[in-house]
């Protein structure tokens, strides 16, 4: 057994100086009934705990760290551009640089604008789109998560999801009413919000590929619907491409499923470990963003220089033959976990979206949160804590998609399957 005690005792103490002990709630380890674990470095594809244990990393800090913990190339430029100084609140070329990268790489952005999370991206957008628009309404999808403001925090998925809080409490019910929820995948229902509210829907707001209810792709052109009918309604679609940008494919999800939206809000990769996001798309519409327009928005730290160095190095570190490379890795690794399904006779749907991997104690194929909903709670929890046993760091839910870096070898996907075989064998029915 794993010595877990430094741990255990850092949690003890923290338990005491922040809400849950932690400073984000999926770090909690709830749902899995474990502790948190607290960890002290990371190199490639390896993280390590603050007793020593070494895990292959399949969380990335949830998605972010796609060339793997601690890169060369991200230090050694971070350690350059820190020495002259961390942050100056006038704009640099470091900004212009990351930006440049951005709009070549992302179909729909024209203008980018830098700020400092995933969830400042989206409530940004949502703002830039009402404001645009001149409607109220928003359509977000059942399960997805896109940050934690009060308009999108409706039937979340992610933590909120994971800890049963879909609707949580201090969003004001006027608020709340202008959010309408449709399941995933469901034109049907699509269709029928658009014939009730059409004409005061200002964005469809949705993940290309959901990440937040595990990984959940688009199916039946569920995205050339959504671009048809909000151009049809005069509504912006938004892509809430947070998770998948830069990690599903080299021009992010909207690339590789040929759907170019309106506003497309970004983070995680782009900011390459460091706290950054963005939002961008036509000109037309960016150009309503203060100063330039009325739309306010800003920020103190947006921008920062170690934030758009890691960014940039991050994604210029990134070729199409990187994808392809991640991509083999996630093969071999789906391709083991079927077999030793099978072998086990455990019941598992995979999704995969590029680099994002879901994995479902599921019976039927997973394509909602209804459907994700119907997975063995049980059994993910005795595989998650197997997994860990045998040091393999997963993200600790059902609803949340593991990620794979190009730091991931070989070695690690085989010996991540071995597992996998052990974890599988070991699960009492
Ligand atoms: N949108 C999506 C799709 C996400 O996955 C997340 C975070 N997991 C967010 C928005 C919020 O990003 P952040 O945690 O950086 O605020």
């Amino acid at each position: 057994m794993k010595n877990y005690n430094q741990s255990i005792d850092a949690y003890k103490e923290a338990v005491d100086l922040m809400p849950g002990g932690v400073n984000s709630p999926v770090r909690a380890f709830k749902s899995v009934g474990m502790d948190p674990i607290f960890m002290e470095s990371g190199k490639g594809s390896k993280i390590t705990d603050i007793d020593g244990n070494e895990y292959i990393d399949y969380v990335l800090s949830w998605g972010p760290l796609i060339l793997g913990h601690a890169d060369e190339r991200v230090v050694s430029k971070l350690q350059e551009v820190i020495e002259k100084g961390t942050s100056f609140g006038a704009p640099t070329l470091l900004e212009n640089k990351l930006a440049k990268l951005v709009i070549d790489r992302v179909p729909s952005i024209e203008v980018v604008r830098m700020v400092n999370s995933g969830t400042e991206a989206t409530m940004s957008a949502l703002r830039l789109a009402r404001g645009y628009t001149g409607k109220d309404l928003i359509l977000k999808f059942e399960g997805s998560y896109h940050g934690h403001g009060d308009s999108l925090l409706i039937k979340a998925g992610s933590g909120v999801a994971t800890l049963g809080l879909p609707d949580s409490p201090g969003v004001p019910k006027s608020i709340a009413q202008n959010t309408i929820t449709v399941a995933y995948n469901d034109q049907e229902g699509v269709r029928s919000a658009f014939e009730k509210y059409g004409d005061n829907i200002a964005a469809v707001i949705a993940e290309p590929v959901c990440g937040n209810m595990g990984v959940v792709p688009p199916v039946n052109d569920f995205l050339p619907f959504l671009r048809q009918i909000t151009e049809q309604h005069g509504s912006l679609l938004v892509f809430d491409e947070v998770m998948t940008g830069f990690r599903v494919d080299y021009h992010c999800a909207q690339g590789y499923y040929g759907v170019t939206p309106d506003l497309t809000c970004l983070g995680k990769v782009i900011g390459g470990g460091l706290p950054v996001g963005a939002y961008g798309g036509k000109r037309e519409i960016m150009e309503q963003v203060a100063p330039q327009g009325p739309i306010y928005q800003a920020g103190t730290l947006s921008g920062n220089p170690l934030a758009m160095t890691a960014g940039f190095e991050t994604l210029n570190a990134l070729t199409g033959f990187s994808y392809e490379e991640i991509n083999k890795q996630v093969d071999r690794l789906i391709e083991g976990y079927q077999t030793a399904a099978k072998e086990f006779n455990i019941p598992l749907q995979i999704n995969r979206a590029g680099s994002m991997v879901g994995v479902f104690f599921a019976e039927e194929p997973v394509t909602n949160f209804a459907t994700a909903s119907q997975s063995n709670l049980d059994y993910f929890k005795q595989y998650y804590r197997a997994m860990a046993e045998e040091g393999v760091f997963l993200p600790p839910s059902q609803f949340e998609g593991l990620f794979l870096s190009t730091a991931h070898t070989e070695e690690d996907i085989d010996n991540t399957i071995e597992a996998a075989r052990k974890a599988f064998s070991k699960i009492t029915k």
